[in-house]
């Protein structure tokens, strides 16, 4: 035990932030706000918040390290009450949801933004913390964003509060900690704080793309591990992921394969990383592997800036990560495998250069590197702004016009949102967050579409709901080659329902799953199977959603498909459409006229009133997505809407 304390002693002096220590301290003591950027595994998040304990920051409240990964939270919170020398939960605690490892006495403590979000509902000033440190800063989630703004009024407050002369109220010092150089963003927006730079070590990284596209990653990453295991030096492999199914299906393939090495070639050990692991299997990938052997870790992004991993050499990066609200279509969370920024790709090479000079093998072209944004763009400004705002409703935050963003969204942008979640009963008269609207924000979709899923409930028909909704997340099912468009069109007649595209999407997916997904039937009858496979995924997502909220996903209204439109209708009411005398229709809104797209199964047909998924300009207003409805349907689904434009 003494000479592991000396070890982890050791390593503490080492690290290149060790020589900044007195400094850090003494800014941080200076200053309301510090901005610290330093390369990743310098340090900043293991030592920064002992530092401010050895120096006594934390006699007047417990030192808070946020971080946007449960799995990071829990993992430097270990390492640091090692380094401490306590048990985790006494010096040194964690706070993620539905597990808190964190007491009275805690003096550091790691969590989620999430958690912290949450405390504020219950300590508006957050008394019981003297230091906030933001960290991963540069990742600009909007739970980080929103913690800006929160902060920075807390820190005025308690200012304003003690200038009154409140004796037990102390000062909140704020740092904010990122692993990328543009931290003037940051600083501008926290009174023009200083900025520390830590320098790193970083050894040079040779950069290999791909002569081709690879059609599957997955494959070309197990191709390219095995290939550095048999020819190249000594030293583990990083490969980035999208998330925990890819990462199993990897490990389960790698074990495979490892089998038929000759016996002259090392074992190829596999590390998975990902939230849901116990803590031990997770320990395992900072423990060098035995002696002629090498691991090769399996990460997501959590690799990229939040947690160092030692002895990388060899980089795989596969260029890909999920994020939250790239899907434009309907919102969802976490579930689209999207392209990096090359930033990211950047920080995914360093990796294997932290020790030695490192491979990094980019599983994509050159071509497709100089394609990517250079950075990524602030969630707050990928997401739908009306979820935006119901996260901050949920927060207590009633004046979201008021709120001080870092990127600030256009005001009459934010008063029509204000409009909207009003009419979907998410806000009441005063702009208070309703009980639906509550609900509605921990929904992974965007608001229309969690409107649905809420009804859907009380009229018994998730089942379908679901379905539709994971349907509307692709552009089409439907493959049309224009050499030949008329055979696609007459395979197409087969699925087509009269009340318009919500049936016949549904129809599709069961004529799908009764063949269960044949790729030959999906090719005679031009159906994207791949667009279709997606479905199917966040189908599985929304399924599990609903049940860990409490909903049955499988209540279905059987051949009542009526009530599944009505149900969709409670969420789309604003985009309805009335057919005019002269035959064109009319949006209920606006009085816009309105085409239905050539690619509807409601193309050339008259009906009543119809709502729509979507509009889009191309040469005229065309509407996708279009189904028929009564207009006496209306004022039913949106009582407020409908009933305040009558008065
Ligand atoms: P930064 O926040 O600047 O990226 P960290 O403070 O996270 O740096 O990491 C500093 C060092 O501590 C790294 O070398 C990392 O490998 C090591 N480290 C962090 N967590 C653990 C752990 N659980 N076990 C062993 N080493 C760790
Ligand atoms: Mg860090």
């Amino acid at each position: 035990i003494i000479q592991k304390a000396k070890d982890l002693k050791k390593h503490r002096l080492s690290l290149p932030i060790y020589t900044a220590r007195d400094i850090i301290i003494k800014e941080v003591k200076e200053n309301a706000c510090v901005v610290i950027v330093g390369e990743t595994g310098s340090g900043k998040t293991t030592q920064i918040p002992q530092y401010l304990l050895e120096s006594g920051l934390a006699a007047h409240g417990t030192i808070a390290i946020t971080q946007p990964r449960r799995v990071a939270a829990i993992n430097l919170a270990k390492r640091v009450a090692e380094e401490v020398g306590t048990p985790i939960g006494q010096k040194v605690g964690y706070s993620i949801r539905f597990d808190d490892s964190s007491s009275r006495d805690s003096l550091i403590k790691y969590m989620t933004d999430g958690i912290m979000l949450r405390e504020l509902l219950s300590d508006r000033l957050l008394l019981r913390y003297s230091v906030i440190i933001l960290d991963e800063a540069h990742e600009r989630t909007l739970r980080t964003d929103i913690l800006f703004g929160m902060v920075k009024s807390i820190q005025k407050q308690r200012q304003e509060l003690i200038d009154k002369g409140r004796k037990d109220v102390q000062p909140l010092r704020i740092v904010i900690m990122s692993a990328t150089l543009n931290a003037e963003k940051f600083s501008e927006y926290f009174y023009n704080a200083k900025i520390m730079y830590i320098s790193g070590r970083m050894y040079p990284v040779k950069i290999l793309n791909t002569i081709e596209p690879q059609s599957d990653y997955v494959d070309s990453a197990l191709v390219t591990a095995f290939q550095i295991h048999q020819e190249e030096a000594p030293g583990d492999i990083l490969i980035f992921l999208t998330g925990q199914e890819e990462i199993e299906n990897l490990e389960k393939l790698i074990e495979e394969y490892a089998v038929d090495l000759p016996p002259s070639v090392g074992k190829l050990i596999p590390c998975p990383i990902f939230a849901a692991q116990d803590s031990a299997t997770q320990q395992k990938i900072f423990e060098p592997a035995p002696q002629g052997t090498r691991k090769v870790i399996l990460a997501t992004n959590i690799a990229e800036t939040s947690i160092t991993i030692p002895n990388i050499r060899y980089v795989i990066d596969t260029g890909c990560h999920k994020s939250r609200g790239y899907n434009a279509k309907i919102g969802i969370e976490s579930l689209l495998v999207e392209p990096i920024s090359k930033s990211s790709a950047r920080q995914r090479s360093g990796r294997a250069g932290r020790e030695a000079p490192g491979l990094c093998f980019r599983l994509y072209t050159e071509y497709s590197f100089d394609q990517l944004e250079e950075d990524s763009i602030p969630e707050i400004k990928r997401c739908n702004l009306e979820s935006a705002i119901l996260s901050l409703k949920a927060t207590g935050i009633d004046d979201v016009t008021g709120f001080d963003f870092m990127d600030r969204p256009s005001k009459s942008g934010m008063l029509r949102s204000l409009e909207h979640l009003y009419a979907l009963e998410a806000l009441d008269d005063e702009g208070k967050l309703t009980e639906i609207g509550t609900k509605m924000a921990a929904f992974p979709v965007d608001p229309p579409y969690a409107k649905v899923l809420l009804q859907s409930e009380k009229m018994e028909c998730t089942k379908e709901a679901i379905e539709i909704i994971s349907l509307l997340s692709v552009d089409s099912v439907f493959s049309a080659p224009s050499s030949k468009r008329e055979e696609a069109n007459e395979a197409r007649q087969k699925f087509v329902s009269l009340d318009g595209d919500h049936l016949t999407l549904l129809n599709t997916l069961r004529a799908y799953e009764s063949v269960k997904g044949d790729r030959d039937w999906c090719r005679e009858n031009f159906i994207n199977s791949r667009h279709m496979r997606h479905v199917m995924d966040v189908r599985k997502q929304l399924i599990q959603f609903c049940e860990r909220s409490g909903m049955d996903p499988k209540k279905s209204c059987g051949h009542d498909l009526e009530i599944v439109l009505k149900c969709f209708l409670a969420g789309f009411f604003q985009n309805t459409a009335l057919l005019q005398p002269d035959g064109t229709y009319k949006s209920i809104i606006g009085g816009q006229t309105v085409s239905v797209h050539p690619s509807s199964s409601l193309f050339g047909k008259k009906r009543e009133a119809i709502m729509y998924n979507e509009l889009v300009f191309t040469t005229k207003h065309y509407i996708r997505g279009v189904s028929a409805l009564e207009s006496a349907w209306l004022p039913q689904a949106a009582p407020k809407y409908f009933g305040r434009r009558q008065a």
